[in-house]
């Protein structure tokens, strides 16, 4: 199954996230679990190989922006898909909120920073995207300000792709009813209390604003070089594999090569 295609955000179409089941698993059920971790194990080990490639190459990055709301998953989703991939060819930026000195920039200054070099992968957990999300649902910046940004997010992209990014945004769809079980499962588990703030509640009573937001984000910013794919999360399992999947299918569509030597090989003396 081809699930490049199955959630990629259409360019131009309307994203409406009640229409998009969180549950959905494309036919896979949970009793197929061993069949479903052997293709993850799968999609794993060839993402290190791709990687590899990509590193040899040294042409072009692949850029993986990370979206969710609180507790879909995206910390578990990076330790997960990313667990067999060489650390050396592969970063990791979280953006948080933004510092005095970022906010005397333009919004994209941070981010722009941050894109992966040629020959590596680039893990965004959260983005730019913040910027027409929070931003946008706590009235951060005027409206006038935060509607500009689908625009100029879009310009930014462009410029990015080409200039050899491969871009790949992921938002991570879960239920309302999900987040709070999980918020549940973090407030009863001794270990897990580290990931849990009355901030997280306070930001749960927004949960329609936000949905709002991200249609609006999904709808005008899902472009043929910077694709939205929205992954059905409420199923972790089948989460990774479908962030894992898109992933291999995304680099195996780059046909990469290792590069001819700049020697000629059979001239080289072992001696
Ligand atoms: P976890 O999911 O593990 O809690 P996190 O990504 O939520 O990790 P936090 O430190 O809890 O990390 O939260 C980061 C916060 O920074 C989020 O609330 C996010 O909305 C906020 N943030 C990120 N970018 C911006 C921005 N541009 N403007 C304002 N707030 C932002
Ligand atoms: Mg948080």
């Amino acid at each position: 199954m081809n699930f490049t295609k199955r959630y990629r955000v259409k360019p131009g179409s309307k994203v409406k996230l009640k229409e998009r089941d969180p549950d959905d698993s494309a036919g896979f059920k949970k009793k197929d679990r061993e069949e479903i971790e052997a293709l993850v194990r799968k999609n794993i080990q060839r993402l290190d190989e791709l990687q590899y490639l990509l590193y040899a190459e040294n042409k072009r990055s692949l850029l993986m922006v990370l979206q969710a709301m609180d507790a879909a998953g995206k910390d578990g989703t990076i330790r997960h898909v990313m667990t067999g991939v060489n650390p050396q060819g592969c970063t990791v930026t979280s953006f948080k909120k933004p510092s005095d000195e970022e906010l005397d920039h333009d919004f994209l200054w941070r981010i722009h920073k941050a894109v992966p070099n040629k020959g590596d992968i680039g893990i965004f957990n959260r983005s730019h995207y913040e910027d027409v999300l929070v931003v946008r649902v706590h009235e951060i910046v005027p409206e006038e300000v935060w509607a500009e940004r689908y625009e100029q997010i879009n310009r930014f992209e462009k410029l990015l792709a080409d200039n050899n990014v491969v871009i790949a945004k992921f938002f991570l769809h879960i239920g309302k009813d999900e987040q709070l079980r999980r918020f549940q499962d973090r407030l009863q588990d001794k270990n897990k209390h580290w990931k849990i703030s009355p901030y997280d509640f306070a930001e749960r009573k927004y949960w329609n604003e936000y949905q709002k937001a991200y249609e609006d984000a999904l709808s005008k910013c899902s472009t043929a070089h910077a694709p939205w794919y929205v992954i059905p999360a409420n199923k972790k399992w089948f989460r990774d594999l479908a962030v894992s999947q898109i992933l291999v299918e995304t680099l195996e569509s780059l046909d990469m090569r290792f590069p001819e030597p700049k020697f000629d090989i059979s001239k080289i003396k072992v001696e």
